[in-house]
């Protein structure tokens, strides 16, 4: 009898307990968004690891600042990376990523001795086949630089990346 009581006074704390925890999460603020209808706050996506993208060159935001060194392709665990070089020349020819096989790890961001690579907020990002996340860099690095050039150069001397 006595230790039905007890039981039923642990049951019912536990049950208490997971209705205050409920409770709280339901009355706090709501993190998700009703998307496409609500968007996703710009403050929040400035921590948010999106696919790679190149860092626009300082004196020209379509010139990647990649000098080919190989450190990125190096340290990448799941080989999604592959550079090659302009014959003659630092600068990079080719700057393919496969994001089907990135876990966002950073080793290649950190590994850069230029600062050249860095995670876009690009949270909307769909694709219809894995051959659509094999991306080129290099002509993402042109798009964006045609889209704004002058956002896009202000905001790599505000960072200073
Ligand atoms: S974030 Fe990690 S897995 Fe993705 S490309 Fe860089 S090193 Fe490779
Ligand atoms: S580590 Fe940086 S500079 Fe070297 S190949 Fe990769 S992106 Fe280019």
């Amino acid at each position: 009898m006595i230790k039905a009581i007890i039981d039923n006074i642990k049951g019912l704390y536990s049950l208490l307990v997971g209705l205050s925890i409920t409770g709280r999460f339901f009355f706090s603020p709501q993190k998700t968004v009703h998307y496409p209808r609500q968007v996703v706050d710009p403050e929040i996506l400035s921590s948010y690891r999106g696919p790679l993208e190149l860092v626009p060159g300082e004196k020209d935001p379509a010139q990647s600042r990649c000098i080919c060194c190989q450190m990125c392709v190096r340290a990448c665990p799941g080989h999604c990376l592959t550079v090659t070089k302009e014959a003659g020349s630092k600068a990079p020819a080719a700057y393919l990523y496969d994001f089907t096989y990135c876990c966002l790890c950073a080793a290649c961001v950190e590994s850069c001795p230029t600062g050249a690579i860095r995670f876009s907020h690009k949270v909307y990002l769909v694709a219809d086949s894995r051959q659509a996340l094999h991306l080129d860099l290099l002509a993402d690095l042109k798009v964006r630089a045609s889209a704004a050039p002058a956002s896009e150069s202000a905001a790599a001397e505000q960072t200073g990346t």
